[in-house]
């Protein structure tokens, strides 16, 4: 059996720790998890009954075109059927862009302390990752990568997650303008990771929808896994020029998108109240979450997503595993170079206080 040195040497995704296992390991019979960036509230009744109405047809494979969810995303985004494409959550739509785009020996360019899903995909595919380094706190530095695409033909596509997953940041209009001038002249496809869109508050935030409208070169991703709540679904919806769009037909899966998954979505895109909540759940969490940090001296990065990144300013795994005694699941992030952050999902009101009163304790005990 012959296997190459990039599979050998993949480090497989670490997902957020379950709750059913934290409760047996611990004999915990309360756990909260805010490691995810999930949305802290479940289905509406409508979402519900939609896809309990699917199920009995569940002896039928799903519409592969995705026809119906064409259509509702299509209005809820305002863009045509024929842009849009649908996958097994984002993630799939990420390796099937690397799978069109590269091959071997070519590269990705992403920064560093970018969401590691982009690393991953590309490895798995034996093309290579450059990240630029970040600037200031944790900042992208376009300008950066702006300069080293003019240094390589290697690259083929650029990720770029706006707002950033674990840091939460996010990068400016005009920021964006000046990278896209050498990155349409090189022609490489520019790929914006909206996952958070939803969340996004700042006046100077560069939406990806107008963007693709300017640049020929602009692909959006989004996703039904945050602010819409339907993580354990797994559908995103990639918006791309109808070329784009056309190649990732060719090599998808026939039925990526299964027929539950569809009928709950469509029925979400249609529940407004539900993504309102969230937002102000989620607005409302932040601050919560943000002003305690502040309380506490702890340094964070201000965040435009659902999720705050923090200093322990200590080994945060250790941290992380007295939290886990107490019941409260957090994300440690060292698998992203950042050994004493972690990363604070927002939950629901009570949730955010169980979370300070356990953090409080842990840190009081000092490092270890
Ligand atoms: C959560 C997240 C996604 C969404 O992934 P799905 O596969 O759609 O659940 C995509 N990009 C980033 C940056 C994320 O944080």
């Amino acid at each position: 059996m012959k296997v190459s040195p990039e599979i050998l040497s993949l480090v497989p995704y670490s997902p957020g720790k379950p709750i059913s296992e934290t409760k047996r390991e611990f004999g915990l019979s309360e756990v909260i998890k805010l490691a995810s960036n999930e949305c802290p509230i479940g289905p509406s009744e409508k979402i519900m009954a939609a896809m309990t109405e699917a199920l009995k047809e569940v002896n039928r494979y799903p519409d592969g075109a995705a026809f119906e969810l064409k259509a509702a995303v299509s209005k809820y985004l305002e863009v045509r059927g024929e842009n849009l494409v649908f996958g097994n959550g984002s993630n799939e739509l990420i390796d099937l862009l690397i799978r069109v785009f590269c091959r071997p020996g070519d590269a990705i360019m992403t920064s560093e302390f970018s969401f590691i899903a982009y690393k991953i995909s590309a490895q798995a595919a034996s093309v290579e990752c450059i990240e630029v380094p970040t600037k200031g706190d944790l900042q992208f530095d376009l300008g950066g990568m702006a300069e080293l695409l003019k240094t390589t033909d290697k690259i083929r596509l650029v990720f770029l997650p706006n707002p950033n997953n674990p840091t939460g940041s996010y990068f400016t209009m005009a920021e964006f303008n000046e990278f896209m001038e050498v990155a349409s002249k090189k022609e490489i496809l520019v790929v914006l990771d909206e996952a958070y869109r939803e969340f996004v508050r700042a006046s100077d935030y560069p939406d990806g929808l107008n963007q693709l409208r300017t640049f020929k070169n602009v692909v959006v991703l989004r996703t039904m896994s945050k602010v819409f709540g339907l993580a354990g679904l797994r559908v995103g919806a990639l918006v791309a020029p109808s070329e784009v769009v056309d190649l990732i037909h060719r090599v998808r899966n026939p039925f990526n998108v299964n027929s539950i998954a569809q009928a709950g979505v469509i029925a979400a895109l249609s529940d407004t109240e539900h993504l309102k909540r969230v937002q102000i759940i989620t607005w409302a969490g932040l601050e919560q979450i943000e002003s305690y940090l502040k309380r506490q001296g702890l340094k964070y990065l201000p965040s435009q997503a659902n999720f705050v990144l923090f200093d322990t300013g200590r080994d945060a795994n250790s941290v992380f595993q007295d939290l886990l005694k107490k019941g409260v699941i957090l994300r440690p992030v060292g698998n992203y170079g950042l050994p004493t952050y972690l990363r604070w999902s927002v939950g629901l009101h009570d949730e955010n206080e169980t979370a300070m009163k356990a953090l409080t304790e842990v840190l009081s005990n000092g490092p270890n």
